[in-house]
């Protein structure tokens, strides 16, 4: 078995696990848990998205909590899925976007109610226009093992949108288990391909922990050569467009198994923990 010395974290709890809270979470408790969080010595937090606040009402407070991320200076995402976005983002002075697409075409028309196609000519006028002013970018594929409408996804489909996001020149590649489906033997199989495909693309592992797996699914990704992954404080999140699909995996829970297993993360256990329980006070 391969056992990295350390692994990234990347905490997505404050845009991934909140936007799917039906109640507001008021700014001035978004921004404490930001704060939290960044006190635990993560890498990198997900903060916020650009989109439209009748779209995802959760994430209106956009502009004002990155200004505060700014003033903590600490280093942090925010969601941008389109042009008006990113010049929100670029304005804001966000130094790293991000942008997701499918590997579902029928998720995809669900999701953001575009085709495959047009999406990812939309993110490459988003790629241009990011790089030219510096910033890092991530690109997402969404549902990339099984679909809640097609079912199983083939490796093509994922490989399409990662080959289109690998000519925009992403600097990161999250590959999504959406809705929580995966299985360990699809997961390292996939980033196998993947790797074999793409040698020099940094990638990370997004899973949901629907089916109990996600803890299993990082062992996984991590033999295929895997070493960064997303994670979400307290679980919290899933996805408003895909039905039956619960939390993220828990920060705490990947933590604390990577550190008894003698991997280093850099995140504090204890101040993760005192993160958590401020997060589920939230909903
Ligand atoms: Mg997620």
């Amino acid at each position: 078995m391969i056992f990295p010395n350390n692994v990234e974290i990347i905490e997505v709890g404050p845009r991934d696990g909140l936007q799917n809270e039906k109640k507001f979470v008021s700014t001035e408790r978004k921004k404490e848990l930001i704060r939290l969080l960044a006190s635990t010595g993560v890498n990198r937090i997900e903060t916020a998205s650009f989109v439209h606040p009748k779209v995802l009402p959760q994430m209106a407070d956009a502009q004002e909590i990155v200004a505060y991320c700014n003033e903590l200076g600490i280093p942090y995402m925010a969601l941008t899925p389109n042009r008006k976005a990113l010049e929100l983002a670029i304005e804001a002075k966000v130094p790293q976007i991000a942008v997701f697409v499918g590997a579902s075409e029928t998720f995809n028309e669900q999701n953001i109610r575009r085709s495959i196609h047009d999406s990812l000519q939309e993110c490459s006028e988003i790629f241009a226009m990011a790089k030219q002013h510096g910033l890092f970018i991530r690109g997402y594929v969404s549902m990339c093992f099984s679909c809640p409408y097609e079912g199983p996804i083939q490796y093509s489909q994922v490989k399409r949108v990662v080959r289109s996001f690998i000519d925009g020149r992403v600097d990161e590649i999250s590959i999504g288990d959406t809705n929580g489906q995966a299985n360990p033997r699809i997961v390292f199989e996939r980033f196998q391909q993947l790797q074999m495909d793409f040698p020099t693309t940094t990638w990370v592992g997004h899973f949901h922990d629907t089916n109990g797996l996600a803890l299993a699914n990082i062992i996984a990704a991590m033999q295929a050569g895997v070493t960064k992954f997303d994670a979400s404080i307290g679980g919290l999140g899933g996805c408003p467009f895909s039905p039956g699909a619960t939390g993220n995996v828990a920060t705490e829970s990947v933590v604390k198994m990577l550190h008894e297993m003698n991997i280093e993360t850099g995140l504090d256990l204890q101040k993760l923990q005192q993160a958590k329980d401020y997060a589920v006070s939230l909903l």
